[in-house]
């Protein structure tokens, strides 16, 4: 199926091809033509999944210009700064050929360019709850002529406690409008809140198995605690690893982790969420011209990075929400595009593992041989290549196997 299909215009094509998608994802696919058509969405879909296109192409076909003073007629709410602003860039590729105005809205930064914008007028807003509503409270924002309202990564509104100021926000949209909701995971307070603020909506869904984790190739490390270090090091030995992503639990340990690996002559930096936005993006422009081979993050921070050819990811800690993982490894395989997922695993954290091969639906491929094998049995026991080689860690013993390539094998964790 090509971009022609989904009944999208010619100004729309032109930008298509300008951007370089030669055809839709899935759930543009599945999107595209129920929004031309008017209708309120629930989208079941991932950073990751294309869904920006999927709600900003039809958005913008359907946005006529108009004579006179601009107003909001368009609103995202996204939950982080990052993904605000990317969305806002794609709404920019998109409505090249028109006279929109667009405008990102979010914290962390001085709001009077923002305030700015908003005074020459604007026609489409992308912005985070928190900033947003307190322009609202400034008087700098009116939202009861927005005609298409997005609500993206509402789970993700949820974990990071937005809920309640994305509601306050919702009760000023006037009851007239066409709605889209996009979220990663459908716990019940989003399926209620989906119901509350949508009108018989189509349900889409582009599942997470297909577009992301599908295109990854995972592979698990049984490392103990001690050694991650090290066995990260010895990944990022291989001149395959160009351009790595490396996800640690705390942001400590992001921070800890990038300056080890700085001492080791392997440049590289944190982004959390404690960072300014202007060090988040300074860190983010290096990371993307190369200058920094790893950027190592928290979960937060990472959410909706659209990062182009990440190398690798690297899961140095595992994530106790197994979404998390898709959502991290997500960001090695952008719309289609193949990619690698390491993940250290130690003992404490199998029950993690055991809970993300249960979501994705299958098993993670266990690398069967390399120089920081943990001799660790967890509390089941392990097959034969989960173990190493007689134990033996030794200097000589780590380098020579380092030498091997690694073995993988699959194996369901125990
Ligand atoms: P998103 O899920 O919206 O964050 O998009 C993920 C990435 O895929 C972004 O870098 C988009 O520019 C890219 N993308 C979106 N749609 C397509 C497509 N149809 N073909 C190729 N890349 C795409």
């Amino acid at each position: 199926m090509t971009f022609k299909n989904l009944q999208l215009n010619s100004a729309m094509l032109r930008a298509v091809k300008r951007v370089g998608y030669s055809e839709p994802t899935p759930i543009q696919r599945r999107t595209i033509p129920h929004i031309l058509n008017g209708q309120d969405i629930v989208g079941c879909a991932q950073t990751g999944s294309g869904k920006t296109a999927a709600f900003a192409l039809p958005i913008v076909q359907m946005l006529e210009p108009e004579r006179g003073k601009r107003r909001i007629r368009v609103l995202v709410l996204a939950p982080t700064r990052e993904l605000a602003a990317q969305i806002d860039e794609e709404f920019g590729k998109f409505s090249h050929e028109s006279s929109l105005r667009h405008v990102a809205i979010f914290g962390g930064v001085g709001q009077q360019p923002q305030v700015d914008s908003l005074r020459r007028g604007v026609d489409i807003v992308v912005a985070t709850p928190g900033r947003l509503q307190d322009l609202i409270d400034q008087g700098y924002v009116r939202l009861d002529q927005v005609e298409y309202f997005v609500l993206d990564e509402a789970d993700r509104m949820l974990d990071m406690g937005f809920i309640n100021d994305v509601k306050r926000i919702i009760k000023r949209l006037p009851k007239a409008r066409q709605t889209m909701l996009f979220s990663a995971t459908m716990p019940q307070a989003i399926q209620d809140l989906s119901k509350s603020i949508l009108t018989d909506p189509v349900k889409v869904e582009a599942n997470p198995h297909s577009t992301t984790v599908e295109n990854v190739a995972q592979s698990i490390y049984f490392v103990e605690g001690g050694d991650k270090r090290a066995l990260l090091k010895h990944i990022l030995q291989d001149p395959a690893s160009v351009r790595v992503l490396v996800f640690t639990r705390t942001k400590h340990r992001a921070n800890r982790l990038a300056q080890q690996l700085n001492r080791a002559r392997i440049p590289a930096e944190a982004i959390h969420g404690n960072k300014s936005q202007t060090a988040r993006t300074k860190a983010l422009a290096r990371f993307k011209s190369g200058q920094t081979a790893v950027l190592v993050a928290t979960d937060i921070a990472a959410r909706g990075l659209d990062i182009e050819s990440v190398s690798h990811v690297i899961n140095f800690d595992l994530p106790n929400i197994p979404e998390s993982y898709v959502h991290r490894i997500g960001r090695t395989a952008r719309a289609g595009a193949s990619g690698i997922a390491y993940s250290f695993c130690d003992v404490n954290e199998r029950k993690f593992l055991r809970d993300i091969e249960s979501l994705i639906r299958q098993p993670i491929a266990v690398v069967g041989e390399h120089p920081y094998m943990s001799t660790i049995k967890p509390p089941q026991a392990p097959t034969a290549e989960r173990k190493a080689p007689n134990g033996n860690r030794s200097r000589r013993g780590r380098r020579s196997r380092a030498r091997d390539r690694s073995r993988v094998s699959h194996h369901r964790a125990s």
